[in-house]
């Protein structure tokens, strides 16, 4: 079940990864905390990722479900 984190960077150890899924197609990426620090930013809450990222699958943007 999802758990929800203050941010980023608060949140996610060297190792854990941040898993992204898409609540309208249900495509799931899973992300290293490099990638995730890279491309969304250390402080991103889950409420900024959910409407900066779209879907590489089906394009919708803002239905993304994050947790770590
Ligand atoms: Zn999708």
């Amino acid at each position: 079940m999802a758990m929800m984190f203050p941010n980023l960077d608060r949140s996610m150890g060297p190792s854990d990864t941040l898993k992204i899924e898409c609540g309208a197609c249900g495509r799931r990426s899973t992300w290293t905390r490099k990638q995730a620090f890279a491309l969304l930013g250390a402080g991103s809450t889950p409420a900024d990722i959910r409407w900066r990222l779209a879907c590489a699958g089906c394009k919708v943007k803002g239905r993304a479900r994050v947790w770590i």
